[in-house]
């Protein structure tokens, strides 16, 4: 998209002044730990066991495990790996985890999830998605010290191989979910990946994770029908052209527009057999929040109840945040728990609440970090 900055932006302006919400504040107010995700269950097992069998003391720990539903489980994702990605003075730094990281620390949000280990992605994953040539160009582009491979988007030597463990990370958390080993998962993942098309990088991306994923799920793992939800405050390009045909990987992406990267209009159905299963939410600057919220929720169910989704994937960015220094969309960070909470009560609805939750954008480390335990939180948290 010759021409379009993705740091200025296209059709860019102030930002709003911020709505009434905690960031940034000189610390976030704490929000009072719920209790541990198995708490609650083991009550019900425990109290199930005594009305079948009565025993007359407390189950063995062995008892209560066996009686936890594994499906219950919240994947989180990590990797220091992940920093070594480096791209010197550009706002998609190694300090966006980082931050998030010592966001997450201050909470017993970790202890609440699964840590896992995961190996990168195989080239059958990647070549799903992307082209060969693309890839060994991309490869021998960081073997040779990286640089500026597209106007937007710096790697370096290591970036190819961060690339590819991050789309390895969003493929085991697939078939984990997939398996029933966990319920959701949250890969904390850079570089982003959604403007990565099958034959370039793009816009800060390499490639593309939610569409290796959702590829792995329909290919690997016999998903019939995966839905990629995307809402980060740039357009999903890249997933949209790889998926446009395709009947099994609906998309639906709620952006700023216009904005970078300028595609994203509601004409934008998809073609052919995948006709209809591209959705677009076009939204202006200075929309109000709650406008924004009550849209998402009825564009989502919409398509959700067309294509049924036995798998959701969620491209998560963070750059809506009134106070990111690339997306400016004046949403505050309680407005992500919402978010959060719509894309749950769908996959509630329709495939038992199975979410891969992939981290895209989001600039201000100190803004993201907020952001993410929030969507984190909801993730751990959700029973539906
Ligand atoms: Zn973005």
């Amino acid at each position: 998209m010759g021409g379009v900055d993705k740091v200025s932006g296209r059709g860019n302006r102030a930002p709003l002044p911020p709505r009434e919400c905690d960031f940034p504040a000189a610390g976030l107010s704490t929000r009072p730990h719920r209790s541990h995700r198995f708490g609650t269950q083991a009550f019900f097992a425990y109290d199930h066991i005594k009305k079948e069998e009565g025993p007359t003391s407390p189950p063995t720990p062995e008892t209560l495990t066996l009686a936890i539903d594994p499906m219950s489980a919240t994947l989180l994702c990590r990797d220091p790996f992940f920093q070594q990605h480096e791209t010197g003075n550009h706002v998609e730094s190694p300090d966006r985890i980082i931050a998030v990281n010592a966001a997450i620390a201050d909470t017993d949000l970790a202890d609440r999830c699964d840590d896992v280990e995961w190996t990168e992605a195989s080239e059958e994953s990647l070549l799903r998605v992307h082209t060969p040539e693309y890839l060994a160009r991309l490869e021998a582009f960081t073997r040779d010290g990286g640089g500026r491979i597209e106007q937007d988007t710096v790697v370096s030597p290591h970036s190819y191989l961060v690339a590819r463990r991050a789309a390895g990370a969003a493929c085991d958390a697939v078939s984990r979910v997939c398996a029933g080993k966990a319920k959701n998962a949250f890969c904390l993942l850079r570089p982003p990946g959604h403007h990565a098309l099958a034959d370039g990088a793009m816009g800060f991306c390499l490639l593309n994770h939610a569409a290796i994923a959702a590829a792995h799920a329909r290919d690997a793992e016999g998903v019939s029908r995966v839905l990629i939800v995307d809402w980060d405050v740039h357009h999903g390009n890249g997933t949209q052209d790889i998926f446009y045909r395709d009947p099994n990987v609906a998309f639906f992406s709620a952006h700023r527009w216009p904005f970078y990267p300028g595609s994203g209009r509601t004409e934008e159905t998809g073609s052919g057999p995948g006709l209809g299963t591209t959705r677009n939410l076009p939204l202006p600057f200075g929309i109000a929040a709650d406008d924004y919220l009550e849209k998402f929720r009825q564009s989502l169910e919409t398509i959700a109840a067309k294509q049924r989704p036995e798998l959701i994937v969620l491209s998560a960015g963070f750059d809506a945040h009134h106070a990111d220094p690339v997306g400016s969309f004046g949403l505050c960070e309680d407005d992500f728990s919402t978010l959060s909470r719509c894309v749950l009560d769908v996959a509630g609805v329709h495939c038992q609440g199975r979410v891969v939750s992939l981290l895209e954008g989001g600039y201000n480390p100190q803004a993201l970090g907020a952001c993410v335990k929030i969507h984190l939180e909801s993730l751990v948290s959700d029973q539906t």
